[in-house]
């Protein structure tokens, strides 16, 4: 397929940044330590796990995987997460999503001491990241995709963003991450009234709300940056992002491919995290 509208190579930008770490951690006497709790048999969240437990080796950084069955306690959990807290050989705690529906994802994130909340989900991190403050460990996949509009040298100060999809892990903290950096900022959903007519406004497009090719090649203006966050099994069994990539091809545009966008990005992002949680737990500036 010929594309030759500027594409956005997550994957070689993600690998540049692993190998940055892997020369950083090398210098250690101690491996950062990443703890990933996760529940039941997700068959994505068995896949995600390993992909982060092999990203990390990668590095050098270990990453301990704590697995329990679909009907673990909540009180266990708890249990669990307050000995990583303590725990100071373990610099980032990550608890994998989604959890069984007896389990109060939100509690249990909050559980996790703002310092090793390397995902950025806690309300601290949330907060912080509000305030626009530098403390703020931001969620792996907005960090992420911040990296990828910068990458383009696109000056973002007063540029339309329009972010499809609230999620409390994408879209809203993608949502601070722009207004902080001067965009005006628009948050569509499910509910939104006349998407169409909003992307064509939009600059930057950043599309999370996981619907199959829903943004269509007329949406979107000339000019426009298009990071695809979106991961769909499309109806030909392949998989694909919620832009229609193909429909863009020739157009001036800066768009992100799936797979090899966002995806490789976030666990870039989550390993950097923990390593910033480690120099920060051992005073390394
Ligand atoms: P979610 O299901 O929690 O949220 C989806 C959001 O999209 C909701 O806010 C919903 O209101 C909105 N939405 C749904 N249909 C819409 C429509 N027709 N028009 C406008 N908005 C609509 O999802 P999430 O966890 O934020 O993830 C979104 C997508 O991103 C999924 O495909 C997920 O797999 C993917 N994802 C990818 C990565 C990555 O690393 N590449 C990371 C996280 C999520």
């Amino acid at each position: 397929m010929t594309h030759s509208c500027s594409i956005i190579d997550g994957k070689k930008i993600a690998q540049e940044i692993r190998a940055s770490l892997k020369k950083q951690i090398s210098d250690m006497a101690a491996r950062p330590v990443l703890a990933v709790i996760s529940v039941g048999d997700d068959e994505a969240s068995r896949i995600y796990v390993r992909n982060k437990e092999k990203a990390a080796a990668e590095i050098g950084m270990e990453c301990r995987s704590l697995h329990f069955s679909n009907t673990v306690a909540e009180k266990e959990l708890l249990e669990v997460i307050e000995a990583l807290n303590k725990n100071e050989s373990v610099n980032g705690i990550i608890i994998q999503q989604p959890l069984p529906c007896h389990l109060k994802t939100a509690c249990l994130v909050e559980a996790v001491m703002p310092c090793k909340d390397v995902d950025g989900f806690g309300p601290v991190n949330l907060g912080l990241l509000q305030m626009n403050s530098p403390e703020a460990v931001i969620a792996a996949t907005p960090k992420g995709v911040l990296r990828l509009i910068k990458s383009t040298q696109v000056e973002l100060a007063g540029k339309h963003a329009v972010i499809i999809g609230r999620s409390n892990i994408v879209g809203k903290p993608m949502a601070s991450l722009l207004l902080n950096q001067d965009c005006t900022v628009t948050v569509a959903h499910s509910k939104t009234i006349d998407l169409p007519a909003l992307v064509r406004q939009a600059d930057i497009v950043v599309a999370a709300c996981g619907c199959e090719k829903l943004v269509k090649g007329d949406w979107v203006k000339d000019g426009a940056v298009l990071i695809d966050v979106g991961i769909n099994r499309g109806s030909d069994g392949r998989l694909c992002g919620d832009i229609d990539f193909e429909a863009l091809a020739g157009r001036d545009v800066w768009i992100t491919p799936v797979p090899g966008g966002v995806g490789p990005m976030t666990v870039a992002m989550l390993l950097e995290n923990t390593w910033r949680a480690y120099k920060n737990q051992k005073n390394i500036l």
